[in-house]
Parts: structure tokens; sequence; C-alpha cells
């Protein structure tokens, strides 16, 4: 039996950082690499996509205007690109993995480079109250992002990040931080009420150099306001981590009270080749699984578009996703992609 098959979680802490609860081989080593970067430059992936991604220009004047309307506020969610969402709910405005740069890369001339621009510029968001980070990689944590959101008029968000990621916050000056393990839980008071900001876990990994491999923490999180149920899944394979989650929750998400998540944000793309990267990056099928696993009322797919990282085009994911929506007798509202800059307004539970 190999771990994965291992219907029984083990402890996420080891010396010196952490693991998967139900897979000992997310990570790939220097030959796993090579081989898959050989491969990838000898059939010439990926292949170039058949139409840029879609972006629209954002209706600043709503989502300005939204997130001072208090307990009036629209849940809604905004697509800026990649991971990023701006999401407005239980009268805050909360920024996920905040990734505006031109490149996600330690370097600023080498690495994936930004195919279309963020779909909110950091200088036009409306004030960011709350910043969930998933984990370290550089697609997802970005140095010039968080300097640009502690630099905010009225000052810098509360930032909430997994074990290991507030020494890395406070390095740049910003104290303003919450660290969670899996499954802690902190309350923000909003003008609409408690908001309770809970860290779930996820099958993934860390690293920003080369000696800090699984060191920090990684994970999704679900934000509870009175309003919306947020699920945002981070970076990850499929596991049971997402039928946990909903156990975890069935108290909390009782049909009676309002049921499961009203929105989740899950990743759809970087999932070529499936060698590769089946531990660590779900594919649309997989995403599918997620959204049905935790129950959510209607899922975001994210996670594509922006930063050619894997061998899949850059536009196949939404195409993927479409077709395993129907395969798996959803609506296509039910698990949607929005153009870069675009809202989605989300019924209040
Ligand atoms: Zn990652
Ligand atoms: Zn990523």
């Amino acid at each position: 039996m190999t771990p994965s098959d291992d219907e029984t979680p083990k402890s996420h802490h080891r010396p010196g950082g952490f693991q998967n609860r139900y897979n000992d081989s997310v990570t790939r080593n220097l030959s796993e690499v090579l081989r898959w970067r050989w491969d990838a430059s000898r059939r010439g992936l990926p292949p170039l996509p058949k139409a840029p991604t879609p972006r629209v220009t954002p209706d600043l004047g709503f989502l300005h205007a939204n997130a001072t309307a208090g307990v009036d506020m629209v849940p809604t969610v905004t697509w800026i690109g990649h991971a990023t969402a701006l999401v407005q709910m239980g009268g805050i405005s909360l920024l996920t993995d905040p990734m505006f740069s031109e490149r996600a890369s330690p370097l600023p001339f080498a690495g994936p480079r930004r195919q279309v621009p963020p779909g909110v510029a950091p200088g036009d968001l409306p004030r960011i109250d709350l910043v969930l980070v998933s984990h370290n990689h550089y697609d997802h944590l970005d140095s010039a992002s968080v300097d640009a959101l502690k630099a905010q008029a009225g000052g810098s968000p509360l930032f909430v990040v997994p074990l290991g990621l507030r020494d890395w916050l406070a390095r740049r000056g910003i104290d303003n931080a919450i660290e969670l393990d899996w499954w802690q839980e902190h309350r923000i008071v909003g003008p609409a009420g408690d908001i309770d900001v809970m860290l779930s876990p996820a099958q993934h990994w860390s690293a920003r150099g080369l000696t800090d491999r699984m060191a920090t923490l990684w994970g999704g999180f679900a934000v509870f306001a009175p309003d919306c149920h947020l699920f945002f899944a981070g970076d990850t394979g499929y596991s049971k981590d997402f039928t946990d989650l909903r156990e975890h929750l069935a108290d909390r998400q009782r049909p009676e009270t309002g049921g499961g998540f009203d929105l989740a944000l899950l990743p759809i793309g970087a999932y070529e080749p499936r060698w590769f990267m089946t531990n660590q990056h779900v594919n649309a099928a997989e995403a599918v699984k997620i959204h049905i696993d935790v129950a959510a009322k209607r899922s975001l797919g994210v996670h594509w578009g922006t930063f050619e990282l894997t061998d899949e085009a850059l536009d196949e994911p939404p195409r993927s996703l479409a077709h395993e929506v129907k395969e798996a007798g959803l609506q296509d509202d039910e698990f949607f992609v929005l153009a870069v800059g675009e809202t989605r307004r989300i019924p209040r539970r």
C-alpha cells in the first residue's frame, strides 16, 4: 500500500517543517525536474494559446462604493489574475494571494512572465482589509505586491498566513499578521458581524529557496461571514483533505443555516504533464471533484491564464473545465471562469 492509499491522516508536523496528510511524494527531485524540462523543450511545450486571456475594464466605481457599504455590501468576487481575487463580503474587502508583478520569480529578469495585466492595478484597489496568503511560492507570495499593500492609504491590511510566514512578513515591516495552523481560526470583527478565518489542509508544498523546502506551511482558507462562506483552496493536488473539510464543517454549514460554501476559488491550471504535476496541482476534472467534495454552491476557476508555468496551453484550462462541468452534470454557472477584471455578484446566504 502506498502512502496515498492510506486513509488515515497523519500529523502534518515534522522536525523542521511540515508534510502532507495523505501523500509523501508531492515534491519532485532534480532528475525529475530535468526530465520534465527536457521533454517540454524537445516537444515545444506549452503550445501557444489560441486566444489571449480575456480581460475587461473593471467596474471601479461599483467596487469602491461597495467597499464602504458596510451592512449593505453586496458579496462579490473580481478576478485580478492567477490566484489573486478581490472578494467583498461581510462588509470587508479581501485579497487572495496578491500577485501584481511582472514576473513570478525571485529574479527581476528571469522566470515566468505575466501574460495579461492585473485586472485591477494595486493603486486602483479599494482599501483592502484582509489578505490571505496560501503558501510562499513566488506566484502566490510576491514581495512588491505585499509592500504595496502595506503602504496603502489608511495602513496595512491584516495578513492571515500559514505557520512560518509571519517572520517573512515581519522582515518586510509588516506586524499586522496572524499565523495559523491547519484547522485553526482567527476571528475578525467586521462591520456586518464576526468573520471567522480558518486555515484548511491542502496537498502541496512550499519553498522560496534551495534549502527551505516544506519549512513553512501551505493551505487553503475558509472564511465565514454572515452573508457569505468563502473557500479558497490555494494550490493543491486532489486528496481526501476536501471530504475531511466538509465533515469538519458539517455542523457549521447545516442546510437550515445556509448550507455549504457560497463561493469557492479553485485552481484549474498548471496540471501538465500529469506524471509530474498530479500530486501537487489538480486538473479541471479534479477541481470539479473538489467543488463537489466541499459542497460549494458555486466555484470560480483560478490559477490559469496569467503565468506560463507548465506544459498545457495558457487557454486550455477553461476549455477543459467546460467539458468536465458538463460531464459532471453541473450547470455552467455552478463552476465558471471570469475575464481578468470581471466582477460576479454572489447571492447572500
Ligand atoms: Zn505552489
Ligand atoms: Zn501556484
